[in-house]
């Protein structure tokens, strides 16, 4: 007997209850997993008519989230192999077998931290640590039960653990452009937490004389990949421009 063969009638129709905005304009940039960078801030607000405070009573008892998301940002074409830039952007692995951007359906699953409720006007959640695009369309929240899901001693594949922090300096220029803000404190935590990951393209390691820049909250922050004796790489920030 053939196998059975998705086809759109088989295919759900699902309506987002809510939209992200969130510190990342950008998709470059944005840690490849939550809780890389704590200091990422997010509201989700609820759209009608899931935007009634009766939804969400009882939320604010939990400490974690899991969000459902769709990668809007994402082509819908998919193939049955990706490239993680954890394994250098060359090896390839099954697509069930990574968190890529690129799969069926265009599904993301998130496990955020919830910050504050707020029910003045409708309903927005306030997060961080997240790992979503502005403008991310979220489909469902969950609260995080760690009884049931934590599972520390998993095997996790080629990613057993998070990847490799890379040492950040702040220039003298971009430190006095952060001592003009109101949010000078969590702006520097959030830039030192995302270049820590060193969102250069996974072929681009080691120091290099190119200027990136990367978009957070209303600021471009400009950096570069410096080396020391030992060749080890550290990303120094250059200038952090409004934009
Ligand atoms: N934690 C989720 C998961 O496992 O399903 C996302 C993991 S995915 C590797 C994280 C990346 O998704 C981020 O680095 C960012 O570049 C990308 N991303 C976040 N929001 C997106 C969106 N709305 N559309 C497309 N890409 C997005």
């Amino acid at each position: 007997m053939n196998p059975p063969s998705a086809s759109n009638a088989d295919a759900f129709a699902l309506t987002p209850i809510g939209r992200i905005e969130s510190d990342y304009p950008d998709k470059f940039g944005i840690p490849r997993q939550p809780g890389l960078a704590p200091a990422a801030r997010a509201r989700l607000v609820l759209l009608p008519p899931y935007d009634d405070p009766l939804s969400v009573r009882g939320l604010e008892a939990f400490s974690h989230l899991w969000l459902t998301f769709v990668f809007h940002h994402s082509p819908e074409r998919w193939s049955p192999l990706v490239r993680p830039p954890r394994l250098g952007g060359n090896a390839k692995v099954g697509v069930f077998a990574s968190r890529s951007t690129h799969r069926p359906n265009r599904l993301g699953l998130s496990l955020v931290e919830l910050k504050g409720i707020d029910t003045d006007n409708g309903v927005a959640l306030e997060l961080s640590g997240h790992d979503l695009l502005d403008g991310t369309p979220i489909l469902d929240i969950k609260p995080y039960l760690p009884w049931a899901e934590a599972q520390p001693d998993a095997r996790a594949g080629f990613a057993p653990a998070a990847p490799p922090q890379c040492p950040v300096a702040f220039c003298a220029a971009a430190e006095e452009t952060l001592s003009q803000r109101e949010d000078a404190a969590s702006l520097r935590a959030l830039i030192g937490q995302v270049l820590a990951q060193d969102p250069r393209p996974a072929y681009r390691k080691g120091a290099e004389s190119r200027i990136y820049g990367v978009r957070l909250r209303d600021v471009d922050v400009r950096f570069r990949a410096l080396a020391n004796a030992a060749g080890e790489t550290r990303l120094e920030v250059v200038e952090i421009v409004a934009v």
